[in-house]
């Protein structure tokens, strides 16, 4: 491809007849080297990535880079369009937890699949999340530990140049998203990056993912300058989910960021008027790295099993 920038849509259409719209810029360096994808919005209400990954279509110089950028800024459009949160928009799904390989199957998977045809060149994958509109999230950068030493070496140092206070190497092949595990196994160095909250395009967390990606670009050789390595703490415990077992209203006691010791009083589920169901308590002194900031709570709705209307709050053990 001759030096400059693209910018065009891939569009295909599922047998159900809906279809799926990505928007793909395309940067040709004027030197060689790899090929680094940057993503976001595959969780549609996750802003500040979808900011950022516009911000470096915007300003990524052809003639400065080594390789080719490819910039992703929506992944779920009909999600985005219509404000959906978390799952997808047409089939209630969790693109995060499905791969490529069967686009004769659910929207979803014909999504990823599409997806994947655009990134599976790359060498680099950078993959922005945040927390959507009902999650309040702490921005931490999980990095996925499942593949070969060398892959996850590589892997781990798309993360040091994030302006977090945490990164996180995943090595539990469930807690892994499968479509990040899949990208390891096939040796393509890879992080998913947790920055923004409650859906909201903070220029802080606009800036912290832009800032993070382009250290990491220019980790891979082919931005000029020296990588910035701001102080990180590493997390390596064991992370878990606090879920509701019955429908009602959640109020948490803790915000994110918290290190809650053994035994600290998390929040309260109570019925809609106010009567306590449930307390809870932290298991193990841990790390709240997100809690659903929603009060409603409804555990019959469960679309393909997915938690995402019942759980209360995500913690990580903490040494
Ligand atoms: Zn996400």
């Amino acid at each position: 491809m001759p030096t400059g920038i693209e910018k065009s849509f891939v569009r295909k259409t599922h047998h159900t007849g809906h279809d799926v719209v990505l928007p793909v810029a395309t940067i040709t360096g004027a030197k060689d080297g790899p090929t680094f994808a940057v993503m976001s919005g595959m969780h549609a209400g996750e802003y500040a990535g979808i900011l950022a990954s516009q911000r470096f279509i915007q300003t990524v110089k052809p003639q400065e880079l080594s390789g080719r950028l490819i910039v992703i800024p929506i992944v779920s459009m009909k999600s985005f369009l219509m404000r959906y949160m978390q799952l997808s928009v047409v089939d209630e799904r969790e693109v995060h937890f499905h791969v490529p390989g069967n686009p004769q199957g659910s929207y979803t998977e014909f999504l990823v699949d599409t997806l994947w045809q655009v990134i599976k060149g790359a060498n680099y994958v950078i993959d922005m999340h945040a927390g959507e509109f009902a999650q309040a999230l702490y921005a931490w950068i999980p990095i996925p530990m499942t593949g070969s030493p060398q892959v996850n070496k590589r892997s781990k140092s798309l993360a040091l140049g994030y302006r977090v206070e945490y990164i996180e190497e995943r090595a539990s092949r469930k807690s892994v998203p499968q479509l990040a595990a899949m990208m390891s196994d096939l040796g393509i160095a890879n992080i998913w990056a947790e920055v923004g909250k409650n859906g909201l395009p903070a220029k802080e967390h606009v800036d912290i993912q832009y800032d993070g990606a382009y250290a990491a670009i220019q980790t891979a050789g082919m931005l000029p300058g020296t990588p910035a390595r701001p102080k990180q703490k590493l997390l390596t415990g064991r992370r878990y989910q606090i879920n509701a077992e019955t429908t009602g209203v959640w109020n948490c006691a803790v915000k994110e960021g918290d290190v809650v010791e053994k035994g600290q009083f998390l929040g309260r589920l109570t019925d809609f008027f106010g009567d306590t169901i449930k307390e809870y308590h932290a298991p193990e002194k841990s790390l709240v790295l997100y809690y659903w900031s929603s009060p409603a709570i409804n555990t019959d709705r469960r679309p393909h099993g997915y938690d995402w209307h019942n759980s209360l709050i995500s913690l990580i053990t903490i040494g």
